[in-house]
């Protein structure tokens, strides 16, 4: 979750040790300079009272080294798609995959992908704080993000409860989150779905009462388009319907709740510049009356995703790892995680709103580029 108020933060003394550089997000300059410690603003909060007063903690250079704290490196997106009710053993294809592309999931085997992430010290936040530079994750943790395109069969409904509130099957991929919500409280579960005209295929009725759920429940609802076509084939005027389209759908069930990121049917385009002015469209357009704006656009899948702070970070060609199996190769879910887990992974500070990293990490110079007006710490 966001966190509204900003803390300026205190006891900073072992901060004396590390050089400083600050970084503006318009002119993405950086610059270092070492902090005198006579500069280091004691504890500030606005609107607090002095018994409210919150001092962040703090860590030495041992500290960060010794957890490993980087901010610059690369952070897990899950591509998952359609959740199936079955065990590993009830298919014919490899591990938990349910069709020979791996596209789709059993229970058994998402069940498990879970747990791993979280015995392997993930934790997962809302891919639409990452989208922001928002990444709130506790110290020595890293982050890991899910995400589901087209909807149908992730959330299979049981009924309802006697508050209106509803009963998932326990094999859906809701079924399974909410599970693993109740044995992990500090998994943070959530994950974004994004749907096409269909929703979920529960119909209109009940698809839009699961959806208000959802978003009051910790989860994000996000644009796979109106018809889950090519974008990368259409014109202008295509585009902003089927982008447009949706919006406008996701704003009569829950206005002003979904997330403005869109995932690419295909992973198309997937490359935008000024030479495809008709891509614009993807990113602010007006359909049917309806003024709508994308911040981020996903791709198809087969690796972890650049940190946000990062140079060859692209907001238009947001990468994802297929959450399938291959027997550790051909960019799986073992193959990533296992090259995030030899140096590759984000390590966080505990502090969203602050980038750390080992200084020779950025020894070019360039390699930090969007700062999001955070604080930046290296040692
Ligand atoms: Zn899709």
């Amino acid at each position: 979750m966001k966190k509204l108020s900003k803390i300026i933060s205190a006891a900073l003394c072992a901060a004396m040790l590390f050089s400083f550089a600050s970084c503006s997000k318009d002119d993405n300059e950086t610059s270092e300079t070492t902090i005198d410690p006579s500069l280091i603003p004691t504890t500030v909060e606005t609107e607090a009272t002095a018994a409210e007063t919150s001092v962040k903690i703090t860590h030495t250079a041992d500290e960060y080294k010794n957890a490993g704290v980087n901010e610059l490196n690369s952070v897990p997106i899950l591509m998952y798609h359609r959740v199936y009710g079955m065990t590993n053993a009830e298919t014919s294809y490899t591990g938990g995959n349910v069709d020979v592309d791996g596209y789709n999931r059993t229970s058994e085997a998402f069940e498990n992908d879970l747990r791993t992430y979280y015995e392997q010290g993930y934790r997962m936040m809302r891919l639409d704080d990452f989208v922001d530079g928002y990444i709130d994750v506790e110290f020595g943790y890293s982050p890991v993000i899910l995400t589901f395109d087209d909807g149908i069969r992730d959330v299979v409904l049981e009924g309802w409860n006697a508050d209106g509130s509803p009963i998932f099957d326990s094999t859906c991929a809701i079924g399974i989150l909410e599970k693993i919500k109740g044995e992990y409280p500090d998994f943070n579960v959530t994950a974004t779905f994004f749907v096409n005209e269909s929703l979920f295929g529960n119909g209109e009725e009940d698809d839009r009462k699961v959806m208000k759920w959802m978003v009051d429940n910790g989860y994000d609802i996000g644009n796979h388009t109106r018809d889950h076509v090519k974008l990368g084939d259409l014109g202008a005027d295509e585009i902003e319907k089927q982008v447009g389209a949706m919006y406008k759908k996701l704003d009569e069930i829950i206005p002003g709740q979904y997330v403005n990121i869109v995932a690419l049917p295909f992973g198309s385009p997937e490359s935008m510049g000024p030479d495809k002015p008709q891509f614009d469209r993807i990113f602010s357009g007006t359909y049917d009356g309806f003024a709508y704006t994308t911040k981020a656009t996903l791709l198809c899948a087969w690796t972890r995703s650049y940190s946000p702070f990062v140079r060859d970070y692209n907001h238009t060609a947001i990468r994802r790892i297929r959450g399938y199996d291959n027997n550790g190769v051909d960019w799986d879910i073992q193959m990533n995680f296992e090259q995030l887990n030899n140096g590759k992974r984000y390590i966080s500070d505990g502090d969203p709103d602050t980038i750390v990293f080992p200084a020779s990490d950025n020894s070019s110079g360039d390699w930090l580029k969007n700062t999001f007006d955070h604080q930046v710490i290296t040692y």
